[in-house]
């Protein structure tokens, strides 16, 4: 099995902000880190269950919403994952995002919390979610990064190999 691309990162050395974490087929795979991975306290599970409510109800009813393939939460609940066609760089998503989050900080209720409408009805928290909200609009606006740093691996020889 070959290593996949996402585990090439350090993310040790990650920060929050938004990547382009890879581009196929005409697809482009962001990735919107919302807290420093192994360093802070990841995203608790119902507030980003309840993140992924409210930003894909935004995504899907924004300017963009033609070109949103996909939006949903990392295994490790540091970051979402938003899947675009067309031509999206990190500054358009990083303002679409800023935008969304003003908008996750207004709600008074996450849609789509019943148990028709949702897997685990009950695991949401909105609160937290505006609060993790808060915190991330602030750092895509006043410390943002967009470089992903690779992971560095020191061959036999010496030499220094990173992968890029
Ligand atoms: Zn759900």
């Amino acid at each position: 099995m070959e290593v996949i691309q996402s585990f090439t990162i350090d993310h040790t050395h990650l920060k929050p902000g938004i990547y382009v974490s890879r581009i196929d087929r005409g697809f482009t795979t962001f990735d919107l880190r919302i807290t420093e991975p192994n360093r802070e306290p990841a995203v608790a599970p119902a507030a980003m269950h309840s993140l992924e409510h409210l930003m894909a109800t935004w995504f899907r009813n924004s300017e963009a919403k033609a070109d949103v393939v996909y939006v949903g939460p990392m295994g490790c609940l540091t970051g979402m994952y938003v899947i675009m066609t067309g031509d999206y760089s990190v500054e358009r998503m990083r303002g679409l995002t800023m935008q969304c989050l003003e908008w996750v900080l207004e709600q008074k209720a996450v849609p789509a919390t019943t148990p028709e409408t949702c897997g685990n009805y009950l695991l949401h928290d909105l609160p937290m979610c505006q609060w993790e909200s808060r915190r991330y609009l602030a750092r895509l606006r006043d410390d943002f990064h967009s470089e992903y740093t690779k992971l560095q691996v020191t061959l036999e020889d010496g030499k220094v190999f990173a992968d890029a």
